[in-house]
């Protein structure tokens, strides 16, 4: 089956616009220099990088993504930003319910379902975080807990809708830390995620879904996570903010 591969930098609440600008055009570089195949790349800064980036990119094959958004359209929200101003900057992704803003900021599966579809009405594409927590996995309940969040978070779709979603796999106790999943741990879960889908919608539908796998991914781990047969590709954090370690990892997703 050949869905698409992709990898994702989360830069988090990392870069002035300044900083952005450089490093965007670092990796532009290199991505025209070094990348081969059809990996689709994805910047994903602070909201206020993602119109000077859209600019610095035109023309290349590199996207762009906001890290949240709200489910509003507009409103009494202060300090929020909404899928159609996201849109307008010219990005085309949003990660909706990434483990610190579920963790930080409490956002529940509800939200994030009413975040997914106001993202998806909006023409944009949500990448979708899921994972466990160290306790829930020393706990054996892992399976039970990404089913909910799935469940709860997606399957309010239909299958159009469904389409245009990406997810990410990413173990909580994996983020940041500098543990990663084993390749055999990750492909068991990625498989999980893949045959809800199929149950849920149908099996081509799950076939055409890329999920990725996050938490802790460096250029000397990346391969033989990105050569499991169910993982496509990678949502990347601390290693997205050097450019030589992030294009090591996309081409790696090859
Ligand atoms: C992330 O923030 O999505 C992430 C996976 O972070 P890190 O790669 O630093 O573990």
């Amino acid at each position: 089956m050949s869905r698409k591969k992709i990898v994702a930098g989360n830069w988090k609440m990392h870069k002035t616009l300044e900083e952005s600008m450089a490093l965007t055009t670092e990796i532009r570089g290199m991505v025209r220099d070094e990348l081969r195949g059809d990996t689709q790349v994805i910047l994903i800064p602070p909201f206020i990088s993602l119109a000077g980036m859209a600019r610095l990119l035109e023309g290349s094959a590199i996207a762009i993504g906001a890290q949240n958004c709200h489910w509003e359209d507009q409103g009494a929200y202060t300090g929020e930003i909404s899928a159609g101003m996201i849109k307008s900057t010219g990005a085309t992704y949003v990660l909706i319910g990434h483990s610190e803003r579920r963790m930080y900021f409490g956002e529940t599966n509800e939200q994030l379902a009413a975040k997914t579809k106001t993202v998806i009405r909006h023409g944009l594409k949500p990448i979708f975080c899921v994972g466990e927590s160290q306790q829930e996995r020393e706990d054996k309940t892992y399976f039970k807990v990404i089913e909910k969040q799935i469940t709860e978070g997606l399957f309010h779709l239909d299958r159009k809708e469904f389409s245009s979603v990406v997810i990410a796999y990413e173990p909580v106790w994996a983020i940041g830390t500098g543990l990663t999943a084993s390749p055999e741990d990750a492909q068991e879960i990625h498989h999980l995620i893949r045959k809800l889908v199929a149950n849920y919608y149908n099996e081509e539908i799950a076939d055409a879904l890329s999920i990725l796998y996050g938490g802790s991914v460096k250029p000397e781990n990346a391969a033989q996570l990105f050569a499991m047969a169910d993982i496509d590709g990678g949502l990347i954090g601390g290693a997205s903010l050097k450019a030589r370690d992030f294009i090591e990892i996309c081409k790696a997703a090859r």
